[in-house]
């Protein structure tokens, strides 16, 4: 196992790696911008170091910085979180060649499922089912004509580079598809330097599941079941539950096991998740992500398993604690994202919290790096925490979370928790009944 980790990400992901090095008794090390100083992760880690200004160019994202404090601190490994460099290729190759363990899968690996047409073609070959589309990319206007003629409309024009939910343009008719193409790849071009697009199908009323897979890096992998990441708001992931209220144990069996199948063949070693949606009982790979996701903790409340102690177990070469016959599901898990946010019009909150209390009790857990009398600083994701629930069943879970979501108080800045305290009371979300739409329309009823 290693002695010291460096983790290179600030905020809840960062104070979650580090409780996981904690209960292994791996020393740690928390990286920070001028802007993070009192945070949380800085606090409670064994060391820290500067790594630069607010910008998160010059600081999460500086690798000549990060890899300076790595050797200052004599770290033997990196764990980079989500966001910031967890899935950038180079950087795992970077470490590599320096010797330091990046907790992740192989360059390689990230590369393939970085490149969103390489991926696709990577999943189909793996037995994969993907959304019907173009082969691979598409540069001109006859060529879009005849793809989208053959799967028929609405199709959807997406970056090849895309992330975030960024990158996506939808043609209605023939009449949209020439613009909604030039659209999209000069969009592409200047969100992610790469004006590289295909097309696919556009599903109506999709639900966006995915499986939480792990590879142990030496051909054996499995399968962590599936969550459903439907309510989102502009592409972004909103709530998120496990297992998912659509589907029965055979089908999550069946998918889980197609995944499984796919890492072994790769040889994955880590964690990742394999993102479908899902519409009229089949699946669509939309997306491979090689790294923790933020709605990680679900899968763990329900299986008992945690994620970033296996990810850590594997990185150092040990393998997983356990096989696929392990794994067992029990009872429900639902996650809130909380961000800092007008509840309302979703306008950026930074601030002072004046007055904090996290809700407690059985089931209930809170992931986040903030406390009273912290600041949020205005150069980074929203997101201030993540309220996960766990119950005996689906119904249990919901008035357990509608009770905790009661209890939660953040003052002094706007948050999305009055958002969630009206969708745990709302029939649909309750029944389980919503898709990918559901929450915008939700709120442009409202508006
Ligand atoms: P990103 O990497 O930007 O998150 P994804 O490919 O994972 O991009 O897609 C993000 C979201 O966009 C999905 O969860 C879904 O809401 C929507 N989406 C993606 N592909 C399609 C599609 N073919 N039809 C309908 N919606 C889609």
């Amino acid at each position: 196992m290693f002695n010291k980790v460096l983790i290179a990400n600030r905020g809840e992901i960062a104070l979650r790696v580090l409780r996981a090095c904690k209960e292994l008794g791996i020393a740690t090390v928390a990286v920070h911008s001028t802007a993070d100083s009192e945070a949380m992760h800085v606090r409670l880690a064994d060391e820290s170091v500067c790594i630069g200004p607010p910008p998160a160019r010059d600081s999460y994202l500086n690798i000549h910085e990060i890899l300076a404090a790595c050797e200052i601190t004599g770290a033997d490994a990196i764990h980079p979180g989500y966001g910031f460099l967890s899935e950038n290729a180079k950087f795992a190759e970077i470490l590599e060649a320096h010797d330091i363990a990046f907790i992740g899968p192989t360059a390689e690996h990230i590369r393939i499922m970085g490149d969103k047409i390489e991926a696709k073609n990577t999943a189909k070959r793996l037995g994969i089912p993907v959304v019907p589309g173009s082969d691979g990319e598409v540069t001109d206007e006859e060529t879009a004509r005849r793809v989208a003629d053959e799967i028929g409309y609405p199709v959807l024009i997406k970056a090849a580079s895309g992330g975030g939910g960024r990158g996506m343009k939808v043609a209605r008719s023939r009449a949209d598809l020439a613009e909604a193409l030039h659209t999209a790849r000069s969009e592409a071009k200047a969100a992610f330097g790469d004006d590289a697009v295909y097309i696919e199908k556009y599903l109506g009323k999709p639900r966006h599941i995915e499986i939480q897979v792990m590879g142990d890096g030496k051909g054996g992998g499995v399968h962590l079941g599936d969550r459903d990441c439907s309510l989102q708001r502009r592409h972004q992931k909103v709530l998120e539950e496990a297992n998912s209220p659509a589907l029965n144990d055979e089908q999550r069996e069946k998918i889980g096991e197609i995944c499984a199948n796919a890492i072994r063949d790769l040889g994955y070693a880590g964690a990742g998740t394999v993102e479908f949606l899902y519409e009229d009982g089949e699946f669509y790979f939309i997306e491979m992500n090689t790294r923790l996701q933020v709605e990680h903790p679900v899968t763990e409340m329900i299986t008992g398993i945690d994620l970033v102690n296996e990810q850590l177990r594997v990185a150092s070469g040990g393998g997983l604690s356990f096989t696929q016959a392990d794994v067992t599901f029990s009872g429900h898990a639902i996650e809130c994202r909380i961000n800092a946010e007008h509840p309302e019009t979703f306008v950026p909150s930074p601030g002072r919290i004046t007055y904090y209390h996290p809700p407690g009790g059985l089931g209930v857990r809170v992931d986040s790096g903030v406390y009273q009398g912290y600041s949020i600083p205005p150069n980074y994701d929203s997101l201030i925490g993540k309220l996960i629930v766990h119950g005996r069943n689906r119904v249990e879970c919901l008035m357990r979370l509608r009770r905790a979501l009661d209890e939660y108080v953040v003052d002094g800045i706007n948050t999305t928790l009055p958002l969630f305290r009206e969708l745990v009371s709302n029939t649909d979300i309750q029944d389980g009944e919503y898709n990918i739409h559901w929450l915008e329309h939700y709120l442009a009823q409202k508006a």
